[in-house]
């Protein structure tokens, strides 16, 4: 390693809210090659790099964002993802932050009426070895972020936008900067979301507007009216539109979120239109029942969030550069599994890293094979679940009522095939 790099070395672990213009420990410039590089993941990735580095290879990751870490507002992981996080022994380190709601309650958004209660007690642990987890998303990457910097095999760069990502051929892969810098890398995850560039690599399709649009946030536990029970997760669905609270952060906060379709959405119209604005929102919730109303009424409003996914598709891979996380399956998030799935992302690939010997498109070959039928099946169904729950017609809120009232809160039929996997 030349002297400039050497010296440019100390600053590779970034700490939070710091922009580092750095380059990998290992990195080597080569004139008319850019900086080389074992394994780049592009994006947050932070659960990915560490499931690498725990299986005895180096990463580097680069995010577009100033900032790593905090971030955002509510986020929930089911026993799928905690099963992950817990072999990466951030069990205790998730505890001290998040909320273990001892119920899901689903009401009926306009009326009140309790339809079902799915129990996240003592029978749901005693099921799939886990408890349901909610946490401010913020204390989330912290977490994930401060296991990276811990580890000598991570080193992370934020502030740093990829433009473009090439596959040799399957002999190397190259990564393009805003600022015009290169990475030639061994080997690329594309970690970088929904709208994510490295995709083009591998698919030539968009990102499909549902036409609903969220608008989320926390609130001070003491503003919510004492009607909330804040043990509890509460769902209020109604036709079009439903909302989510739940206690965060050691239940100090309450994550809310609401959803609905709007009208004055129309096919092709873009995220930036006039449409699901503040207006809508009110005008949406405004027959609610009065708890759901007042929640409503403490939402921000200065950001929203339209809702897409994307279709399956049958390959995330060429050669040395593949996909994971919303890159490679967004889904809508009415099973609220985009994160959870993205977290089941990372312990496949780094077992068939390890399975293949770290050779990245051998491991990448096995991973998608592994992980596209799961995922696929999680993607479509996060439809069909929205449906169930939005759904104009009489029909369909008919039948799911009387399937809600027959269940009992301790029956998980319906989560097995999510929460069971990967196998304890
Ligand atoms: C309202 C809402 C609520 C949700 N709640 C839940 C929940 O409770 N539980 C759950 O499991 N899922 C939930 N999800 C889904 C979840 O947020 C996503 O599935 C998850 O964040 C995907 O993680 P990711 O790392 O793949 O992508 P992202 O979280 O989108 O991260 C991608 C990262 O890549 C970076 N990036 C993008 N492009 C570039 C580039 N060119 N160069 C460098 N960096 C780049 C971005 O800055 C970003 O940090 C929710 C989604 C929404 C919309």
């Amino acid at each position: 390693m030349d002297a400039r790099l050497a010296a440019r070395r100390p600053v590779l672990r970034a700490k939070p809210g710091e922009r580092r213009r750095t380059v990998p420990r290992d990195g080597q410039r080569e004139v008319g090659v850019g900086v080389r590089v074992p394994f780049l993941i592009i994006g947050g990735g932070m659960a990915a790099g560490l499931c690498r580095a725990r299986a005895g290879f180096d990463v580097h990751i680069v995010e577009q964002a100033p900032r790593l870490g905090a971030l955002g507002a509510g986020i929930q992981l089911a026993p799928n993802a905690l099963r992950v996080l817990s072999a990466l022994d951030l069990g205790p380190d998730l505890a001290a932050v998040a909320v273990y709601p001892r119920n899901l309650v689903f009401l009926h958004a306009d009326t009140g009426r309790r339809l079902t209660t799915v129990d996240l007690g003592d029978a749901f642990r005693a099921r799939y070895g886990q408890l349901y987890t909610v946490l401010h998303r913020g204390d989330l990457l912290d977490i994930l972020l401060a296991a990276c910097r811990a580890h000598e095999r991570v080193t992370l760069e934020s502030g740093r936008e990829v433009v473009e990502v090439r596959d040799a051929e399957g002999h190397s892969a190259t990564v393009w900067f805003a600022d015009g810098e290169t990475y030639a890398c061994e080997a690329v995850i594309g970690a970088d979301g929904l709208w994510s560039r490295t995709r083009a690599l591998v698919a030539d399709d968009v990102p499909l507007c549902s036409g609903y649009v969220a608008y989320r946030g926390t609130v001070p536990a003491e503003d919510l009216p004492d009607s909330v029970r804040p043990d509890d997760e509460l769902v209020w669905i109604v036709p079009g539109k439903h909302l989510v609270q739940y206690p965060i952060r050691r239940r100090e906060l309450h994550n809310q979120v609401a959803f609905f379709r709007s009208r004055r959405y129309r096919p092709g119209s873009a995220a930036g239109d006039d449409w699901g604005a503040a207006d809508e929102l009110r005008e949406h919730f405004a027959a609610s029942a009065e708890q759901v109303r007042a929640a409503v009424a403490l939402l921000g409003t200065h950001r929203r969030w339209p809702m897409y996914d994307r279709a399956p598709v049958d390959n995330w891979t060429t050669g040395r550069v593949t996909l994971l996380g919303d890159a490679a399956h967004p889904m809508l998030q009415y099973l609220v599994q985009g994160a959870c799935q993205a977290i089941e992302d990372t312990e496949c690939l780094a077992r068939h890293l390890v399975a293949h010997d770290g050779k990245a498109p051998a491991a990448f070959a096995a991973y998608q094979a592994e992980r596209i039928p799961r995922t696929a099946a999680v993607q479509r169904l996060a439809r069909v679940w929205g449906e169930v729950w939005h759904d104009d017609a009489p029909v369909i809120p008919a039948l799911r009522d009387r399937l809600f009232a027959r269940r009992a809160p301790d029956d998980y039929t319906y989560l097995d095939w999510l929460y069971r996997h990967p196998a304890r």
